[in-house]
């Protein structure tokens, strides 16, 4: 860290307040078609935002953006274990990750926030790409001794396929489920979810509620994100999170590049987006 903090990083004392889990979306935080450019002026803003909100129990997730998806892109490293050149991609993968994680984390250190990186690929392990073994005992301590737990999409280990890469979106839903969050709150770089994709379509139309058999009906209609997203752009985010909403954790989709708008969804303040709830 090159800035000297303002004042000293406080764990805040576990108390019965209920779990936020906040995804920052891949697409905010780095320059999506700049390979390996990360957008710090959005993380600083971003982790001050979440310093003032001032938020007790809370698990941060971010993406990969444009550090992690077109390197797990080039090698294939979703399709796993072929090749031993992919090796070199896998290691690539989760170098670029752990850079990206490093700016994020500093960030919010920065702001006082007592975050503390978790590497995915070093609890957990999947098969056939969805997540089977979790060690969840370090996230535990962490959240009860009031640290900020960070994660990340990551490459990690596959019982099936050897290796694969971990969407941050799988990751958030297991976690809330496990922690027993309250809400999640998915920060992406587009108002919330539309009836096809906003950036290519004129005509689609924000949804600001949506329930889960509603959601179920229109998932047909979501289109993939256009540019390079091994994770399958929205219609992977959202069917990701399906269990979690299927397990009443209400999930708030708003745009972080956006200010004050995660300030707004973690305080509880109305906010622009999607609310999708179980019924
Ligand atoms: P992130 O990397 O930030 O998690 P993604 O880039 O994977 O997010 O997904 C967000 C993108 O999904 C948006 O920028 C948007 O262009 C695209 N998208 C595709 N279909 C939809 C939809 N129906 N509603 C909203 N966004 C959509």
């Amino acid at each position: 860290m090159q800035e000297e903090l303002r004042t000293e990083p406080k764990l805040k004392s576990k108390t019965e307040s209920q779990l936020t889990v906040l995804k920052l979306g891949g697409s905010v935080i780095t320059k999506k078609d700049e390979p390996m450019t990360p957008n710090l002026k959005v993380m600083q803003r971003l982790a001050k935002e979440i310093a003032d909100a001032s938020v007790e129990h809370m698990i941060i997730v971010h993406g990969g953006g444009s550090f992690g998806h077109p390197l797990a892109k080039q090698y294939k490293i979703k399709e796993g274990y072929k090749d031993p050149t992919q090796i070199e991609g896998f290691l690539k993968t989760h170098q670029a990750m752990l850079e990206l994680n490093k700016l994020v984390v500093d960030a919010l250190i920065r702001h006082n926030i007592p975050a503390f990186s978790i590497s995915p690929s070093s609890c957990v392990v999947t098969k056939g790409s969805r997540i089977q073994i979790f060690y969840d005992s370090t996230l535990t301590r962490l959240l009860n001794t009031g640290f900020v737990p960070v994660l990340f999409g990551d490459a990690v280990l596959d019982n099936n396929t050897g290796f694969n890469i971990l969407s941050g979106d799988q990751l958030i839903a297991t976690l809330a489920i496990r922690f027993k969050a309250d809400k999640i709150i998915l920060g992406v770089d587009v108002d919330g979810l539309y009836t096809a994709d906003p950036k290519t379509n004129a005509r689609a139309n924000l949804m600001p509620h949506i329930t889960l058999p509603n959601l179920k009906t229109l998932m047909h209609n979501i289109e993939e994100a256009k540019v390079t997203d091994v994770t399958g752009g929205m219609l992977g985010k959202i069917s990701e999170l399906i269990p979690a909403i299927n397990a009443d954790i209400k999930t708030f989709i708003v745009n972080a590049s956006k200010e004050a708008n995660v300030y707004k969804a973690l305080k509880g303040e109305k906010v622009a987006g999607t609310l999708i709830e179980k019924e």
